[in-house]
């Protein structure tokens, strides 16, 4: 007879440390450590210790409850994920309660938001004093929904914000959470919609959004499209189809799709006059000669129309190469500019966060050594920079130019004044974010606000004529 716990596939258990009385756990003998959703994770010293800050929404699908807790970081912990990617997360040690019995454990805290559970029991937690029979399920005990409510009734906020909708691909991305977290924080309620699981009824009486599994999406205040490259297509007729149903959205539709067309964007600034390198495009293979010849000569800037991040730019050095480099391109049929390479640049380049008609924050980013591409993705560096008034100009008459209403706005500096390069609709907020110490989501989160005219009242915030 043994007198180890049986447990099954999932069960509640309990983290009186955190004062989270119930919270359900997927058991993973498969994993070697637990771990707890957490957000907000904040490192902060105490008597010469690493402690930090956190919170947690300890019920899934629901994230009206939230509990705040500091704990002593145990170690830093190099974990990989479902995706298989390697995380450094913080390990703290706390009491679990499972069935009678109750012992410490060591938990890493990281975002499930994702995820089907919020906690995951792994078998270090779990040797020699648990059972796993894979077939059942809370072989410990069921926790009634209204028991549950009983249970975090002190510890839930009333919403009385807007209802804001994230729309995008991926709840873990840096950018995304930040977004979630700073709306919930202003109060509002926000909820991650997966571009891929929307589906829309069009219909002039009654268009309508369905989420998987056949939910029909209403009462939604405002949308924030983050829609990627790959899925602009379909990311932009689902954000068209929430703006014919009334539902305020930060970056409509139609300049998404401008800002992804490097040529049509280009095209744009040139007719509201704006500075951007001399730039050429040909269908035909014809003239290559003559295009080089007509942005100044090698060396000179190669730029994928379906490029992104850095990836799809190339600096072509003498007139041979670029030469050989357009008509291999153009061989492949794809879409290629030439422009005339700023050299005086050195590696640099300006990134604008503009947000309305204001850069609210600005970085330079400087590429590596050895590369032209300032981009953080190629390797890059970025600082806070104080831009010029005359780039700052540029920069919001950009994100006009396309009817964005959130922009990440790249200008390179040049001998004849600031040129723009290009305007990112869904700019990255973790490089500016960590470089200017600047709560952009939030600010991102006060423009929804502004849009909708919606204001907080000492305690009833309420909408009022936008
Ligand atoms: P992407 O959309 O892939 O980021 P960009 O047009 O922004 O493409 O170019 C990537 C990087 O290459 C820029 O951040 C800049 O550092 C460098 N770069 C781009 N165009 C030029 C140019 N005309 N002259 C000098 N450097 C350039």
């Amino acid at each position: 007879m043994t007198n180890k716990l049986i447990v099954g596939s999932e069960e509640w258990c309990s983290l009186p440390g955190l004062g989270l009385p119930a919270i359900k756990a997927r058991v993973d003998s498969g994993a070697a450590t637990s771990s707890l959703h957490a957000f907000n994770i904040v490192p902060f010293q105490t008597d010469g210790e690493l402690w930090i800050s956190f919170e947690v929404h300890p019920l899934q699908n629901d994230r009206s409850v939230v509990v705040r807790h500091e704990a002593p970081v145990l170690e830093q912990r190099s974990v990989r994920n479902t995706s298989g990617i390697s995380e450094n997360r913080y390990v703290i040690r706390e009491e679990l309660v499972l069935g009678e019995q109750r012992w410490p454990i060591e938990l890493t805290l990281t975002n499930r938001d994702a995820m089907g559970y919020r906690m995951l029991l792994g078998r270090e937690a779990m040797v020699g004093r648990v059972l796993v029979d894979p077939e059942g399920s809370h072989q410990l005990g069921d926790v009634e929904p209204a028991q549950l409510v009983a249970m975090y009734a002190a510890l839930r906020t009333e919403r009385t914000g807007l209802r804001i909708a994230l729309l995008a691909s991926d709840p873990e991305l840096y950018s995304n959470r930040r977004l979630l977290e700073a709306g919930e924080e202003r109060g509002h309620r926000m909820e991650f919609l997966n571009v891929k699981q929307c589906y829309m009824r069009l219909d002039p009486q009654n268009p309508e959004m369905h989420y998987r599994g056949g939910n029909v999406l209403e009462r939604i205040d405002a949308v924030i499209p983050r829609i990627r490259p790959s899925v602009t297509f379909y990311g932009c007729a689902i954000t068209r189809q929430f703006e014919s149903m009334g539902i305020r959205v930060l970056n409509a539709a139609e300049p998404i799709k401008r800002s992804r067309d490097k040529l049509l964007a280009s095209q744009l600034f040139v007719c509201h006059g704006l500075s951007m390198p001399v730039t050429g495009f040909a269908s035909s293979p014809l003239d290559t000669k003559d295009l080089i010849k007509m942005v100044g000569g090698a060396p000179l800037i190669l730029k994928l129309l379906e490029g992104g991040q850095g990836r799809g730019v190339v600096l072509a050095e003498t007139q041979k190469a670029a030469e050989s480099v357009i008509n291999a391109m153009k061989s492949l049929n794809a879409n290629l500019l030439v422009q005339e390479f700023i050299k005086e640049a050195g590696g640099k380049d300006l990134r604008c966060f503009v947000i309305g008609n204001k850069v609210v924050s600005a970085i330079e980013r400087t590429a590596a050594v050895g590369d032209f591409r300032s981009n953080i993705h190629q390797g890059g560096s970025a600082q806070a920079v104080r831009i010029r008034p005359e780039e700052r100009k540029l920069a919001v008459a950009a994100t006009r130019a396309l009817g964005l209403d959130v922009a990440g706005v790249d200008i390179i500096r040049s001998e004849r004044g600031p040129l723009l390069l290009e305007v990112n609709s869904s700019p990255g907020l973790e490089g500016i974010e960590t470089a200017t110490g600047k709560d952009l989501a939030g600010q991102m989160i006060q423009e929804v606000e502004r849009k909708l005219g919606w204001v907080r009242s000492c305690s009833t915030p309420a909408l009022v004529a936008a």
